[in-house]
């Protein structure tokens, strides 16, 4: 494969253009955005309305006269559309780690008396934290976690497991589980499921309501583009809303906030799932982001990110030099997500030497180099050039420079 032919498939892609909408400094080859998307347009320009317009000038009156109180719902359906959940579903609010303890909790309310909470060693650490949290609240007789490999996790399914907890793509390997599949085997032992979907929304097509998915959380600064810290969504299916409680029980998820009632009665549908006010400036960027899928198809987006992972092993596997490098999770690209890592003892340093080429991917301990492949600004071209840079990096050596070995407090 030539730099030439990469020009090619650039050309002939249908989401070419999407790029232009994004500030990507100059020079630089972005393959971090499954940690943090880069900034649209869109976002700077709506943010400065939203500071200058209607914080400064509407103030207060912005709530209602910009619609700042139905931001979370407003913000919700349009993730809603990328993972394939009908209205009423969905809210943006909070972040994933605070969303994820919520539904923990609603899964075990709904799953009542069963108290055993499944989930794997790989799963995301803030998952098993705030689940490890929740248990030493609850106490063994209400919430029990169990942690498999991921190889165990269908025998481990069984029918005294409440709650199945997953991330969707593996942050680590890239590895994607079979939503589909593993959330037919836990009804058939009558467990719940919650995904965590940080990894995949905006990179990988889902399903919820086809799936039959219980409940989802997900982030909004990945593949979303939403911004540093941006707030993250919940999804609790239609059939359980009825009966689904959460025990952040804040004012925001009240049936009526203003009437400050000292008793706490939660609002019908995903409203109760609110808890505190929500943080516009953050949710505004983010709800901007997102309008940039209304004419982009999440099918397009894995196709071409297929084709750039495919790009990126063949180009790595064919070069001598990079022999060292051992690709991390699974090859086959229609089990994984939309990430390219590969094993090195030097991982870091090199990891370092690449960022100081304006190469930007990162580092995941012990040992791994983690690229994001972000269909709707990475190029063909880009992963070309990215693998030549790899290439040079190792095979000079430069990664042994002093600057490349210190660890920062973010990797
Ligand atoms: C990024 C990510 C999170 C982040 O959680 P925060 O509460 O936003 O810090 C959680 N879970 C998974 C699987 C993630 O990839």
């Amino acid at each position: 494969m030539k730099r030439e032919d990469c020009e090619a498939l650039d050309r002939a892609d249908k989401l070419a253009t999407v790029r232009d909408r994004f500030d990507l400094p100059d020079g630089v080859i972005y393959l971090d955005g499954n940690s943090l998307g880069p900034l649209p347009y869109s976002v700077t320009k709506r943010l400065k309305e939203v500071v200058e317009g209607e914080w400064g000038i509407d103030l207060i009156r912005s709530w209602n006269h910009n619609d700042w109180i139905n931001l979370p719902f407003v913000t919700g359906e349009k993730i809603a559309k990328l993972i394939g959940a009908a209205p009423g579903q969905v809210i943006c609010t909070d972040s994933t780690s605070i969303n994820l303890f919520k539904l923990l909790v609603t899964g075990l309310g709904l799953n009542a008396p069963k108290t055993v909470l499944l989930s794997s060693h790989t799963n995301f650490p803030t998952d098993l934290y705030m689940a490890q949290g929740l248990g030493g609240l609850l106490g063994d007789g209400r919430c029990q976690l169990r942690l498999v490999s991921d190889s165990e996790i269908e025998s481990a399914l069984t029918d005294d497991v409440a709650v199945l907890f997953l991330t969707h793509v593996d942050f680590r390997s890239g590895n994607l589980h079979n939503m589909q599949h593993l959330t037919n085997l836990a009804h058939e032992q009558g467990a719940l499921v919650l995904w965590d979907l940080s990894h995949s929304v905006g990179a990988v097509p889902i399903n919820l309501d086809e799936w039959q998915v219980d409940l989802a959380v997900g982030c909004g600064y990945k593949f979303l583009n939403g911004g540093p810290g941006a707030p993250a969504f919940l999804y609790v299916a239609t059939r359980h809303l009825p009966q689904a409680t959460q025990p952040l029980s804040g004012w925001m998820g009240h049936a009526d906030p203003f009437a400050f009632a000292p008793e706490y009665r939660p609002a019908s549908g995903i409203a109760s799932f609110a808890s505190g006010t929500p943080g516009i400036l953050g949710m505004a960027a983010l709800d901007v982001a997102l309008g940039q899928w209304h004419d982009i198809n999440v099918a397009d987006v894995r196709a071409k990110s297929l084709s750039l992972c495919r790009l990126f092993y063949q180009l790595v596997s064919q070069e001598p030099m990079l022999e060292a490098l051992c690709p991390v999770g699974t090859t086959l690209l229609d089990q994984r997500g939309s990430q390219v890592c590969f094993s090195h003892p030097d991982a870091y340093a090199i990891v370092q030497a690449l960022v100081a080429r304006q190469v930007i991917g990162d580092f995941r301990a012990p040992d791994i180099m983690r690229f994001g492949i972000a269909p709707l600004y990475v190029r063909h071209v880009d992963v070309f050039d990215a693998v030549r840079h790899l290439c040079e990096v190792v095979s000079s050596e430069e990664f042994k420079a002093p600057a490349f070995q210190n660890k920062t407090a973010v990797t």
